[in-house]
């Protein structure tokens, strides 16, 4: 009997030593990795950058009853859209985000913008962003008109620079970059009564002269068309994205980059 006793109290203190040191083992792996990485203040954002939405078999046109179904699922899924103070104040100072935040941008000023997405952003209870280029706003009927623009832009919906003439920055001197972004500042001033924050580069191009000249126009973030997410690790004047094509299954193509992007991203497949 007292043989017996022993040998379960012998048994019961291998299980206690075995709990212990595998709590502790844990506890220690979460120290370490914790050490081991950066302290992260702003969680991964997905920026979105979409063109044209219209029913042109282009590359940069996806079809209204495409953009619904894309903006349906981040719906049903549980993302939120923000808007790029939020962003800039979730990367600058750390302010928290809603859950699964999102910031859809459109690139150009297309009409098709006004007529056929923003609707559909309305439908959703989403916020986007909209990159203009200020001399084709009213003069060009490919694009929308200032009208429109005010009044996206009165819904709360946030208005950025996308220069005067949309000419790659690579391509023009300091002078002639320090004009596209101030003229077009200033046109957006006047029109919509606040300076922009915000820009995109015409077809992605900068370099380090460039974005030390967009943060001298005033401008508090600048958006690249560099494939990834937006997070503490990103540079304010190249923020990246992820483009949204039309392509032959154009709703699969939309989830793999969405969903894909994070996990890239950990990866350190497109940081480059
Ligand atoms: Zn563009």
């Amino acid at each position: 009997m007292h043989r017996y006793h022993k040998s379960v109290v012998g048994i019961l203190l291998v299980f206690m030593f075995l709990f212990i040191a595998t709590t502790m083992a844990g506890t220690n792996a979460v120290v370490t990795e914790a050490n081991l990485e950066p302290p992260t203040v702003c969680p991964e954002v997905p920026v979105l950058n979409y063109h044209k939405i219209d029913t042109m078999q282009i590359a940069l046109s996806v079809a209204p009853e495409e953009f619904d179904k894309q903006m349906r699922y981040l719906s049903e899924n549980g993302y939120h859209t923000v808007t790029p103070d939020q962003l800039f104040k979730a990367l600058k100072k750390g302010i928290p985000l809603p859950d699964k935040p999102i910031l859809i941008t459109f690139d150009d000023g297309y009409e098709d913008n006004y007529v056929n997405a923003y609707p559909i952003l309305k439908k959703y209870n989403f916020t986007a962003t909209f990159f203009v280029i200020t001399d084709f706003i009213s003069h060009d009927p490919r694009f929308m008109t200032w009208d429109q623009v005010k009044e996206m832009a009165e819904s709360g919906f946030t208005i950025g620079s996308h220069t005067v003439n949309h000419v790659p920055l690579t391509e023009l001197n300091a002078d002639q970059i320090t004009t596209e972004l101030t003229v077009s500042s200033q046109k957006l001033e006047q029109e919509l009564g606040a300076r922009p924050r915000y820009f995109a580069y015409p077809t992605g191009t900068y370099n380090d002269e460039i974005r030390h000249l967009v943060q001298k126009a005033g401008y508090k973030m600048a958006f690249t068309v560099r494939y990834g997410q937006a997070d503490s690790d990103s540079n304010f004047y190249s923020i990246e994205r992820i483009p949204i094509f039309r392509t032959q299954h154009t709703f699969r193509s939309f989830f793999i980059r969405v969903k894909a992007a994070p996990i890239l991203e950990r990866l350190g497949l497109i940081r480059n």
